[in-house]
Order: structure tokens, then C-alpha cells, then sequence
């Protein structure tokens, strides 16, 4: 194995109340800044990002300007964000609330130079650590280039995440329950990796990322049940989970950890979504992927069906507004969007590459594993 910089982020405000605190952590990081931006839209604002503000400038701050993001994950917010920390600096960047004003603090304060921290209001992703930042496609991205799907841009780990227990518990739990099954996802991930590696198809394999990976989704499937009541320490360890996702794909010296089968068909359930304008979750779409590609690879997906329905994640298409043929769409699609994949990511092999799906096959393994029910 070649050597590699394994870079995470590991300095953490995490607790009931930890906005208040935000002043004694940052003197803790050593942030000198006086100014700083905040990117929200007007949930977040509303749920955490003013007392956040309120926090800064009684603490000495300055200016905390605020960016409100209507537009979702695209160029226009970022240009935003940019053209106010060059008018601040020098300062800090915050992003207040899920994956997409996350990832529009964490792209706008690297171009610009400056440090970012992650704020994470709900938990459908695992953005707050992440070192990439997710864009829609454009004619012209953040990056300058077009994109015909979704994109990334490196960026490095944040400076910090900042998580606030009791913003996270009062948020709607259609969030979190996402989250969770986008987790647990790793279990056919993981499948998928090591079959890429048995057939040469990707050099980078980690065992200890799988390892540590594997004991936290049994953990979580076991306590599925203590998490959607959230808990105490069911549910602050599958929050500190979540927030491990940074640190399991640097250790693991690859995001292959994070998708593999499941997300294809996730993606295709998506576009049928799209079709049928049902607004659906990232992870809803992965909660159904995961439990028929469980079935594909012969894991135990029953154990894996009973814990999302514990947790309260979609199980069955009709719960994600699809009905019978749009499962079974996508499922013979499914090999079509891997070979996609696979132009920009040849190491993205899975099971798909391997038991094409017919429509008869795919019918029965949705009838069998209840996804359908006709
Ligand atoms: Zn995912």
C-alpha cells in the first residue's frame, strides 16, 4: 500500500445545549476571528442558527452575517456565500442545518481560504464530517465545469462540528430515520467492496474501516428500536456514528465504504421520484435499495427490513410514492446506472456487473421481500 495523507475531523462540541457553549469551544480551537458568516435558510436560523449569532457576538464577535440558501446545492448560493466572506475577512464559516447548507459553507470557505464549521440540524446525511461537498448538476458548476449528475468537490475535513442534542431530537425524525438506513447501507457496501477487490477491480481495500464499519450497523440494527425512541445512549451513539463517516473513508483511503449496489438502485428510485414530482429522501431511497440488494448478495436482509421498519425508514415502494413498475424499472435499470458509475469511478463494482436482473427476476425479488406487495 502506497502512503497516504489521512487527514479527519477531530474536534467536536457535542450535547444537550452545546450552541451555548460555542464561545469556550472556539476559544478552545484557538479562532481569533471577529467576523463571522453563517449560512441557514429560515428553518435553521429559526432552530439554531440565531441563538448561534446571539452566542458569537456576546462572546466579541463583531459581525456574524447570515446567508439564507433558497436555491439548494448549487453555484448561485456558493457565489453568495463567497462574495460575502470576501467583504468579512478574515472570519469563519458556519453551516447551520442539513447536508446542503452544510456543504455550501464547507465549498464556499475553501475556494475563499477561510476554516469552516458544521452545524448539523437533522441527520439524513453525514455531511458534517465529510471532506467532499455535493453539488447539482449545471452548465457551470462551482468547480467552473459542467456537470450532467451530481458532483462532488474535495474540500478537507472541517475545523469542527458543532452538535446541538436537543436541536437534533426536536427535528422531524423522517430525517433521522433516513439517516440511519443511509448507515446501515454500508452492510451491502461493504459486500460490494470486497467484490471489487476479489476481482481486481479496485486496489484499495481496507479491513479496519470495514471492521469498525460492520460493528456499528449490527450495533444500530440491534438497537433500532432504543434509537427511534431516541434513547439517551442508543441515540447519541448512532449520532456519533453518523458523525464517524469522515474518518472511516479517510482511514479506509476510499468513499467505497459508503455506496455501492444499494445506491445504484437508490439513484434510480430517485429518478423515478422525479417523475412522479414525490419529493423523497436520499436515505429512503437507500432503505429500500439496501434491503433488495441484501437479498441479491444472500445477506440477511429480513434482520435488515425489521430494523428500518423499527426505526421508522420506508420498507415497501408504495411508503416512497412509487408503485410496482417503477421498483421493478429500476431494478432491471439498475446494471445500466453501475456501468454510469463506473465511466467516472471504474472501482464502483458491484453485484449489479455481475446478475443482470430481468424483469422477472426483479419482479420476484421485490414480491419476495415485501418492497411490493402485488
Ligand atoms: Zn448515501
Amino acid at each position: 500500500m502506497e502512503s497516504k495523507f489521512i487527514t479527519f475531523c477531530g474536534r467536536f462540541l457535542f450535547g444537550k445545549d452545546a450552541i451555548n457553549r460555542v464561545t469556550d469551544f472556539l476559544a478552545q480551537l484557538a479562532v481569533e476571528e471577529t467576523n463571522a458568516v453563517m449560512i441557514n435558510d429560515a428553518n435553521t436560523w429559526r432552530v439554531a442558527g440565531e441563538r448561534l449569532s446571539k452566542s458569537l457576538l456576546e462572546s466579541g464577535f463583531e459581525r456574524v452575517e447570515a446567508i439564507f440558501v433558497e436555491k439548494g446545492a448549487v453555484r448561485l448560493e456558493v457565489e453568495k456565500a463567497r462574495e460575502k466572506i470576501r467583504s468579512l475577512k478574515p472570519c469563519v464559516v458556519f453551516g447551520v442545518g442539513g447536508g446542503v447548507n452544510m456543504d455550501i459553507a464547507k465549498a464556499s470557505g475553501f475556494l475563499e481560504q477561510s476554516r469552516w464549521i458544521t452545524v448539523p440540524t437533522i441527520f439524513s446525511t453525514d455531511a458534517m464530517t465529510g471532506i467532499n461537498a455535493t453539488f447539482r448538476p449545471e452548465e457551470r458548476g462551482v468547480d467552473g465545469k459542467a456537470h450532467e449528475g451530481d458532483y462532488d468537490l474535495t474540500v478537507g475535513p472541517p475545523l469542527a462540528c458543532i452538535v446541538d442534542t436537543n436541536v437534533v431530537r426536536d427535528a422531524p425524525w423522517r430525517y433521522q430515520a433516513a439517516g440511519f438506513a443511509d448507515y446501515i447501507a454500508k452492510l451491502c457496501a461493504i459486500e460490494d467492496w470486497g467484490l471489487a477487490y476479489a476481482r481486481g477491480r479496485d486496489e484499495d481495500f481496507s479491513e479496519y474501516a470495514i471492521t469498525l464499519a460492520r460493528s456499528q450497523v449490527e450495533y444500530l440494527i440491534a438497537n433500532a428500536p432504543r434509537i427511534r425512541k431516541m434513547e439517551e445512549p442508543a441515540f447519541n451513539g448512532f449520532l456519533l456514528m453518523m458523525m464517524n463517516d469522515g474518518f472511516l473513508t479517510q482511514v479506509g483511503g476510499s468513499s467505497r465504504i459508503l455506496f455501492g449496489s444499494e445506491h445504484m438502485v437508490a439513484q434510480g428510485l430517485m429518478e423515478e421520484q422525479v417523475r412522479e414530482n414525490v419529493k423523497g429522501l436520499h436515505g429512503e431511497q437507500v432503505a429500500i435499495g439496501t434491503i433488495l440488494m441484501a437479498y441479491l448478495q444472500g445477506l440477511d436482509w429480513l434482520s435488515i427490513r425489521k430494523a428500518l421498519e423499527e426505526v421508522g425508514a420506508p420498507t415497501r415502494a408504495v411508503q416512497i410514492g412509487l408503485n410496482d413498475q417503477a421498483i421493478i424499472r429500476t431494478l432491471v435499470r439498475a446494471r445500466a446506472i453501475n456501468e454510469a458509475w463506473m465511466r467516472d469511478r471504474p472501482d464502483i463494482y458491484t453485484i449489479l456487473m455481475e446478475e443482470s436482473l430481468t424483469e422477472q427476476s426483479a419482479k420476484e425479488m421485490a414480491l419476495k421481500t415485501g418492497v411490493i406487495q402485488s
